[in-house]
């Protein structure tokens, strides 16, 4: 069963696209905007269910879990919000993205840090807000043994080690954290690392939290599974050699992977747990309490951006359309196609599918860098100035890590939801970026600066 109504999704997609056209958020000509973005708030909320039902369901009554969302999946201030009002937490990498968190109203007790370089800084807010942090590496745990003791106990953030279990990479090396070499955590199998963690948390009655995140797109689910269970055994072994529990809770990460072919959402949450409870049967007997990390699979099934076709030209015999969706909103994909293909839906003008022969068509996006496609021969209706494309799956990592190349502004950014009368009603989630607002973050107001 998938965890979404996946049928539903996309019907709410299309009344969304021609509403959008409708209520001029977005336009095939004169003054509507020429590119926006759109995330499907029901959606969100459908997935945020099952990722908490796929676990509450695995687990005995009572145990804690903390399902946190890994921020720079989506760092909107209005989605942490939505997400948080579901009853997940965030996971921060960076003082902005805990200022995002903050800002949403997410509670310290909510909120994990994460990042692999923590200033002294960041380290001593964090224990001082009572934000769990899971370290990188011997030297953070340096500071962090200067640091401790010094935090109010009242705030008692809880403390753990990150561990690469160097379990191998998945598809797309840029994304695989469990390498051997990978730049993150403790790894766990090189010479004498073992004995060393576990001396380490035996000298730090204060280290209470095992972390790993192994997954990522590109990873199967039973890698995945496979770092968790080294995680688990590691946290038994420290555990006895302690003589009690002293790892209370296992931080399992996030990485399950997304489809980008079509709209059904798979690997689901359920799934997932179903892998973890194949190979870590343990790990669901209440003895631990569990801390999850997911950002794309929260998001990117629930994100679309919206975007003319200005122009349409032929190269060399290709049909070319010219759109205003390029690597700005798609960075992966203009950098990295073959990892980061993604669909293009075609609309007209009025924002309705748009029918015909297949053609196969560049769709070019607006930016002055030969690799600024979307899209290299797809096969589309022959698409015409003033259509509309819709580049779907896009709500992690996509429009919302805007790349400034270009100068090309940040899109809007706006939710919707569908009535039961079939109404989309829209909600500002962010606004476009203005020009005034690229020149004075570009030093305009620092003209003579350099004279
Ligand atoms: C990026 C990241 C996540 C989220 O990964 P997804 O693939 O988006 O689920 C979780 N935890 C950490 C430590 C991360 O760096």
């Amino acid at each position: 069963m998938a965890d979404m109504d996946t049928e539903g999704a996309a019907a709410r997609r299309d009344l969304a696209v021609r509403a959008a056209v409708e209520q001029g958020l977005v336009g095939g000509a004169g003054t509507a905007e020429p590119l926006t973005c759109l995330l499907d708030t029901a959606g969100i909320r459908a997935s945020a269910a099952a990722l908490t039902g796929a676990f509450a369901a695995a687990l005995p009554p009572g145990t804690p879990v903390l399902h946190a969302f890994a921020v720079k999946a989506a760092p909107l201030v209005p989605v942490l919000r939505l997400l948080s009002d579901a009853g997940l937490g965030c996971e921060v990498a960076s003082p902005g993205e805990l200022a995002l968190a903050r800002a949403a109203g997410v509670p310290a007790g909510r909120t994990v840090l994460d990042s692999p370089a923590k200033t002294v800084a960041e380290l001593r807010e964090a224990l001082e807000l009572g934000i769990a942090l899971n370290a990188d590496n011997p030297q953070e745990l340096a500071r962090l043994d200067a640091l401790v003791g010094r935090a109010p106990a009242s705030t008692a953030a809880p403390v753990g080690l990150r561990i690469n279990p160097q379990t191998g990479a998945g598809a797309i090396d840029a994304l695989s954290t469990a390498t051997t070499t990978s730049k993150f955590g403790f790894a766990l199998r090189d010479p004498g690392a073992r004995e060393w963690l576990v001396r380490a948390c035996l000298d730090r009655p204060w280290l209470t939290r095992l972390h790993i995140h192994s997954g990522s797109q590109g990873v199967p689910l039973v890698l995945i599974a496979e770092g968790v269970r080294e995680l688990h055994a590691l946290a038994e072994e420290i555990n006895a050699a302690a003589g009690r529990r002293r790892i209370d809770t296992l931080d399992i990460g996030g990485g399950l992977p997304v489809n980008f072919a079509s709209d059904e959402a798979t690997p689901t949450f359920a799934q997932y747990v179903a892998a973890l409870r194949e190979a870590v049967p343990a790990l669901f007997d209440g003895s631990y309490g569990l801390v999850t990390e997911f950002g794309r699979s929260l998001l990117a099934k629930h994100g679309l951006v919206l975007a003319r076709v200005e122009y349409t030209k032929t190269s060399g015999s290709r049909p070319i359309a010219l759109t205003h969706a390029g690597v700005q909103v798609a960075t992966r994909t203009a950098y990295a196609p073959a990892a980061w293909p993604v669909r293009i839906l075609p609309y007209d003008a009025k924002g309705a599918p748009r029918t015909g022969d297949p053609v196969a068509q560049d769709i070019a996006g607006p930016a002055c860098f030969a690799g600024d496609l979307l899209a290299v021969a797809r096969e589309l209706p022959r698409l015409a100035p003033g259509d509309l494309i819709g580049v779907p799956d896009t709500g992690a990592y996509f429009f919302t890590a805007h790349y400034g190349y270009n100068s090309l502004p940040r899109p809007a950014v706006h939710g919707f939801t569908v009535t039961d009368a079939g109404e989309v009603r829209f909600r500002l989630v962010r606004p476009a970026q203005d020009v005034s607002e690229i020149v004075s973050e570009a030093g305009g107001d620092l003209r003579d600066a350099l004279l």
